[in-house]
């Protein structure tokens, strides 16, 4: 029979995919597996049975203390080989995307990276990924006996199955030390947020060309406990914000209760970030602004003169 071997650095969409897997596992007659890799593994192995792991390998070998890409795919590739795991699959973080064409060098396997979604067709796991610049979707079928595909974050729901159970296996294996040292951690410069997570979100784009007015955007997320994201251009270009608050096919997919798009126009490259919201709510002078074509409620309006008086709204309730 075989296996889905998932692993990812962060345990949340570790198991988004466990659970998805799980799914699959169902219409492609496998199991599901997941990796759980360095210190502290052991102890996430009910965590990964509860989303619907069926077996969990677990490794606290001195090599995976630190994370080193050659390492973590050695480790993936042993544990890939001595199962029947046929599909691989990795968070599509920064590093899940390095570890992705490492290990399938080592697998011998084919490697998809940044999918976006994953289906069974006729028997196959077909992997959507953004193509031609997030203009079009390309679905992809790997023919190889085992398969690499790294799943963006918040691709699928982490849903918990009740406590389950399963078979934890010990792998004993063969890891020579990194060949690099961490010697230093350092908090990272700059404003640190986690958009994925925001429950209210508000972008601020290229429609917004005076920093002063940042002001009152700040000041309207503030009475609605929102995150401020951003399209391309603030961050890469004027630098307003850091490269962790772009929205869109290079930057976060968020899926918050309430996205409010400020002087957006709505090209694909960052609505792609921002589709499952619940509600979304656009700003914009422009009437025939494709932000609007997936807007639920939309202002037709300079953001200069609506932001104040939703501001003013907002603090008379
Ligand atoms: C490979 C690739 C990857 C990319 N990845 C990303 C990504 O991850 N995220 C991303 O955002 N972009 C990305 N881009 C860039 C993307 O294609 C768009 O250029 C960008 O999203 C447009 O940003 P914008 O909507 O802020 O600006 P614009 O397209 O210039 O739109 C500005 C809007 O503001 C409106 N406006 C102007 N004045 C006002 C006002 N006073 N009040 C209200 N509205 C006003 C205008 O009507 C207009 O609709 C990528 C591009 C490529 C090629």
């Amino acid at each position: 029979m075989s296996e889905i071997l998932v692993y990812c650095n962060k345990d949340e969409t570790a198991f988004e995919l466990v659970s998805k897997s799980s799914e699959f596992a169902k219409e492609l007659g496998a199991t599901v597996s997941a990796a759980a890799l360095g210190g502290g593994a052991a102890g996430k192995a009910d965590d990964y049975f509860s989303y619907g792991a069926d077996k969990v390998y677990v490794s606290e070998h001195s090599a995976l203390s630190d994370f080193y890409v050659g390492t973590f795919a050695e480790a993936l590739g042993q544990i890939a080989d001595s199962g029947d795991v046929e599909f691989v699959l990795l968070g599509s973080t920064k590093r899940g995307k390095e570890l992705a064409g490492r290990l399938a060098q080592k697998l011998n396997a084919g490697a998809i990276t940044d999918a976006n979604d994953l289906e069974v067709r006729d028997g196959n796991l077909v992997a959507n990924r953004y193509a031609y610049g997030g203009n079009t979707v390309a679905s992809i079928v790997v023919n190889t006996p085992k398969k690499v595909i790294s799943v963006m974050p918040k691709t699928f729901e982490a849903v918990p199955q009740g406590a389950g159970q399963g078979e934890v296996v010990n792998v004993d294996l063969d890891l020579a030390a990194a060949e690099v040292r961490v010697v230093e951690r350092r908090e990272k410069a700059g404003d640190q947020v986690n958009l994925e997570e925001a429950e209210m979100l508000i972008c601020v784009g290229r429609g917004v060309q005076d920093k002063e007015d940042l002001a009152m955007i700040e000041e309207l997320a503030g009475l609605i406990s929102a995150e401020i994201g951003c399209t391309k251009t603030p961050a890469s270009d004027w630098e307003w914000f850091s490269e962790e608050r772009m929205v869109g096919l290079s930057g976060k997919k968020c899926k918050p209760s309430l996205y409010i798009s400020i002087g957006i126009s709505g090209q694909i490259q960052h609505t792609v970030g921002v589709l499952d919201s619940k509600v979304i709510a656009t700003i914009n002078t422009d009437e025939n602004a494709l932000m609007f074509n997936i807007t639920d409620y939309g202002i037709v309006g300079d953001y200069a003169a609506v932001v104040p008086k939703l501001i003013e709204k907002l603090k008379s309730l």
